[in-house]
């Protein structure tokens, strides 16, 4: 939002400078180049944070059956007063399936997905995160089965993001061998074979011999 203020601002002053009776020469051309540079700077980074969000949306949109959603990034003031009782990562509403990453992890993505190579654990994590709230966003609300869904889809979801094959297929059994095991929503019937295996021809499950 402070981006878009200053966005205005910086186009107020080029639009001031040219309605005004001073003379247009080269030091109103410059000051005025210097206030569209700095207008176009400003709305970078909000214009990237939407085009991300879209395409955030797109993806859980399918993988959750098409169910209606729009996922959000939210801002660190935003989060100051984000009075909901998730303090990490992400939530979803149930109600409107819509999706909410908290401040930090949009940016956890962006890195992800320019240079998903390069990515930590916690970067890597983003992808967990927004596959786990897609599955909320279709329905499921007990954790465990969520983030069991949300593995064996760990390989589509990155596939649908742009992410090479084998990167795409090391990183989910990467999480699913030595993540998952410590996580809070572990859960031992997560696996190949068993009650939570819901058979898809894309799980990523059928890689575990590469693992
Ligand atoms: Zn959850």
């Amino acid at each position: 939002m402070l981006f878009m203020i200053l966005a205005v601002f910086f186009g107020w002053l080029i639009f001031r400078e040219l309605i005004s009776s001073t003379p247009k020469d080269s030091v109103s051309l410059g000051y005025m180049g210097v206030c569209l540079l700095l207008a176009v700077l400003s709305i970078w980074k909000p214009a990237s944070i939407w085009l991300l969000e879209r395409k955030m949306t797109e993806v859980v949109h399918v993988l959750a059956d098409n169910k209606p959603t729009k996922v959000r990034c939210e801002g660190v003031v935003e989060s100051i007063f984000d009075r909901t009782p998730m303090t990490w990562a992400g939530y979803t509403y149930f109600d409107t399936g819509d999706v909410v990453f908290k401040a930090g992890w949009c940016k956890q993505l962006k890195r992800y997905l320019k240079n998903p190579d390069k990515a930590d654990q916690r970067v890597r994590y983003s992808v967990m995160l927004l596959v786990h709230e897609a599955m909320h966003v279709r329905g499921e609300r007990d954790e465990q089965l969520t983030e069991c869904q949300a593995i064996q889809r760990y390989y589509r979801t990155a596939r649908m993001l742009g992410v090479p094959e084998d990167t795409a297929k090391k990183h989910g059994l990467l999480y699913y061998t030595t993540y998952f095991p410590q996580h809070p929503y572990y859960s031992p019937k997560c696996a190949p074979g068993t009650s939570m295996d819901e058979e898809l021809p894309d799980s990523l499950w059928q890689f575990l011999h590469q693992a």
